[in-house]
């Protein structure tokens, strides 16, 4: 077994555990955004969000919640952002699913993500299209 992630599930490599059940594990992340960065991965090795069966996806946005509204009252974040990096081009490094639940203070600097307009109506209405065709 070769994943990180499933090491550490199976307690053969440490972790800072903040969560667990029988489907879910959160842990600290090791290098984090900001302090209490958590990461919250199923226990079941699942590469991507599209490998990952709907009813796993529930229970890891329960355990979201219950981890958001901690932050919130149990340790001072005012905010948090999830995310996921979805496959290698969007900066998954470790292939077993994961979320990041990042806690946010109101002068923690972090800027999320650079944005600019779509170049034409048209433009948009395209990008729309081609989307929706394939849902
Ligand atoms: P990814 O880029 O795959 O979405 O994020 C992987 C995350 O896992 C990174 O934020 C990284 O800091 C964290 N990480 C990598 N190895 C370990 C580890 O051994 N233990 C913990 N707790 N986090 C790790
Ligand atoms: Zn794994």
């Amino acid at each position: 077994m070769a994943c990180i992630f499933c090491k550490i599930i199976a307690g053969e490599i440490p972790s800072v555990k903040i969560y667990e059940d029988e489907s879910v594990l959160a842990i600290l992340d090791i290098n984090p955004v900001n302090e209490g960065h958590a990461l919250v991965i199923p226990k079941q090795h699942y590469e991507n969000l599209e490998a990952l069966p709907v009813v796993d996806l529930l229970a890891l946005s329960k355990v979201l919640k219950k981890i958001g509204l901690a932050l919130k009252e149990g340790f001072g974040a005012v905010g948090y952002n999830i995310t996921l990096n979805n496959d290698p081009v969007a900066g998954q490094i470790i292939p077993h699913f994961h979320w990041h639940i990042i806690p946010r203070l109101p002068a923690d600097g972090l800027k999320v993500w650079p944005q600019q307009p779509y170049e034409s109506n048209e433009k948009m209405a395209e990008v729309a299209r081609k989307i929706s065709q394939a849902l």
